[in-house]
């Protein structure tokens, strides 16, 4: 048998009518999920919505012999959070596996902004992020049990010109996982956050300058490569919670934030000026010996 099954499994894959959302959803319910599709079939600022994308992968999923359900509503709202881990709930009783997925993207250069493209993408990537996790988070603590996988982009932390907007909410994604990681802990939530990079509408709204300096070596961009790191992540083979992967061209990494061990001015000496900084930069900048803090109180821990 696989070690990654989802037999007896509920799922809701956010954003799942079409891209990447789509393959995760079928690799779920291929592996006998039982899967809200939910999303609002806009265009890919997330504009124009329609019932035809969602239900177009619920019949995908039947087709094939699995079992699914649509839902239209919006991430970004929250009463769109509740209606769609509703939507599980009534249809399936219960909700095991979160995969936040849905997505819209605006891109500018960062002075060319409007604050409408800005507050759209915070909208659906950050906000919508909390409003389905909530209510998700809640009916699985009461089972003690839950997998919660969250989209963030390596243009959100490593960043990407003209991107500042999606960069600063794929940044709030990785914040907020962090957080639900820590705090699903004692229920049996497990959290962890993805960085992909695969074909789909969202890489065809890149422009020339965007892409300076990638490789254009044939390389792997299906959605299914990233839906395999999803679905292991979102099944009970992985164990691991409060982690971040990146898959890009075929290579599958873990990707942390790490502190140096610095330079370090003790409680009697006296407060350090900008000049001292300066001496030690170096030392301050050394990544020999780091740390991955598991928490802002394991970071502080490091320094005693
Ligand atoms: P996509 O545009 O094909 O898919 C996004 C889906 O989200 C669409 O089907 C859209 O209708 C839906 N959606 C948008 N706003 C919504 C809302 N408010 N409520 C519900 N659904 C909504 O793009 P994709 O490439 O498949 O992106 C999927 C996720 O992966 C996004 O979060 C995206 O930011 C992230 N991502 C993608 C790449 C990539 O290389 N494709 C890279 C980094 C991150």
């Amino acid at each position: 048998m696989s070690a990654v099954s989802f037999t007896g499994r509920v799922a809701v894959v956010t954003g799942a009518g079409g891209g990447l959302g789509r393959a995760h959803a079928l690799e779920l319910a291929s592996r006998g999920a039982k899967v809200v599709i939910n999303d609002l079939g806009g265009d890919i600022s997330g504009e124009n919505g329609g019932t035809a994308m969602a239900d177009q992968v619920v019949e995908e999923i039947r087709a094939a012999g699995g079992e699914a359900v649509s839902n239209y509503d919006s991430v970004a709202t929250p009463e769109g959070g509740r209606s769609i881990v509703q939507t599980a709930l009534d249809a399936f009783g219960k909700i095991d596996i979160l995969i936040n997925n849905a997505g819209n993207i605006r891109n500018a250069a960062f002075t060319d902004l409007t604050p409408t493209a800005i507050d759209a993408l915070l909208a659906v990537h950050v906000n919508g992020a909390f409003y389905v996790t909530q209510p998700a988070f809640t009916n699985m603590r009461e089972n003690g049990y839950g997998r919660i996988v969250f989209t963030s982009s390596a243009a959100g932390l490593f960043g990407s010109i003209q991107q500042a907007n999606y960069a600063a909410a794929k940044g709030g994604v990785f914040g907020l996982a962090n957080v639900v990681a820590l705090e699903g802990a004692p229920h049996g939530i497990l959290a962890n956050t993805i960085l992909p990079a695969a074909l789909s509408r969202m890489g065809a709204d890149m422009n020339e300058d965007q892409f300076v300096g990638m490789p254009t070596t044939p390389a792997h961009a299906e959605p299914e490569m990233i839906s395999a790191l999803v679905a292991y992540l979102a099944s009970d083979a992985n164990t691991r919670s409060h982690e971040l992967y990146s898959i890009a061209r075929g290579r599958y990494a873990r990707v942390f934030m790490g502190v140096t061990p610095g330079w370090h001015v003790a409680a009697d000496e006296p407060v350090a000026t900008p000049d001292d900084v300066a001496a030690h930069i170096d030392q301050i900048r050394d990544l020999d010996g780091y740390s991955i803090p598991g928490s802002m109180n394991e970071e502080f821990a490091l320094v005693r």
